[in-house]
């Protein structure tokens, strides 16, 4: 079994095939770990993640899915590996219910019509939409929207799931069952997630952090680490905890549990 189920190495990439925009990139993602990618805008973000989803082929260098070179050739197989959600979930249906748009996925994928009545009911209720399967999409909420998304990708038994701005149209409310939603997908599935976010809490959800800034990986590693590493000049805020604590003079991040046993209830909310 490969432990590392995304690695990239020294990958090039440029948009007009001159100046690489992408260059000499490499890093691997652990199988069933959360990973998040953070960045200003324009910074690389969706380019980086449409290159691990094989949706852009990089100049030179190494993509590797699950221990698979991504190639020509692999490219069927290893497409059906990844599921991707975007941040717009009205672009994400094409049929008149949530049922039929995840059944038509399904046959695109070929897989076999008796099958199909389980895999709805399955994924459906792991993604808390069962009782939406005879809705018309575009009469759902957003948060219900994205759930559903996620319910038509898992249908395809991926194994990486990559969310692209997902919860950013989102209110809080729906932003929170969503985040939910993955956190529990990754633990109980062992999904490996890949969430391209501008949320800094989504920080607290993550093992590794990946901070890009103009095509370049300008930090790597965990939430302790990044919490000693100066990343305001890459306009990007801590989550609130570690603003706590970094306020408080913590000179490590102790986590939100920890912290609040340290100095009492009156700093909650
Ligand atoms: P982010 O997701 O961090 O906002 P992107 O990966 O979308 O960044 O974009 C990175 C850079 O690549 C930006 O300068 C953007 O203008 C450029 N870019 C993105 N898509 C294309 C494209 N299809 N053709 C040419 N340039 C692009």
């Amino acid at each position: 079994m490969v432990n590392k189920i995304v690695r990239l190495e020294n990958v090039i990439f440029s948009y007009d095939k001159t100046t690489p925009f992408i260059e000499n990139l490499s890093f691997c993602i652990d199988k069933g770990t959360y990973t998040c990618i953070l960045g200003s805008n324009g910074s690389g973000k969706t380019t980086v993640a449409k290159l691990i989803g094989g949706l852009l082929n990089t100049d030179r260098g190494d993509v590797f899915i699950d221990g698979i070179l991504l190639n020509h050739s692999s490219m069927q197989e290893i497409r059906d590996y990844i599921g991707v959600i975007f941040q717009n979930p009205d672009n994400q249906y094409v049929a008149t219910t949530l049922k039929e748009d995840i059944i038509f996925g399904l046959e695109n994928h070929n897989i076999n019509s008796e099958l199909m009545d389980d895999i709805v009911d399955r994924v459906s209720r792991e993604c808390d939409v069962f009782d939406l399967l005879n809705k018309d999409p575009s009469s759902m909420s957003g948060g219900e929207k994205q759930k559903g998304a996620i319910a038509g990708v898992l249908a395809m038994n991926p194994k990486v799931l990559i969310l692209d701005e997902s919860s950013s149209m989102l209110d809080p409310v729906s932003k929170k069952e969503l985040l939910y939603l993955i956190h529990k997908l990754k633990e109980e599935k062992g999904l490996t997630v890949i969430s391209i976010t501008h949320d800094a809490n989504e920080i607290l959800l993550s093992d590794k952090i990946i901070v890009l800034d103009n095509g370049k990986m300008v930090f790597e590693g965990n939430k302790e680490q990044f919490y000693n590493t100066d990343v305001a000049s890459y306009n990007i805020e801590l989550p609130k905890i570690m603003q706590l604590e970094k306020g408080l003079g913590y000179s490590k991040y102790i986590g939100e549990e920890e912290f609040f046993k340290s100095v009492g209830e009156e700093y909650e909310n």
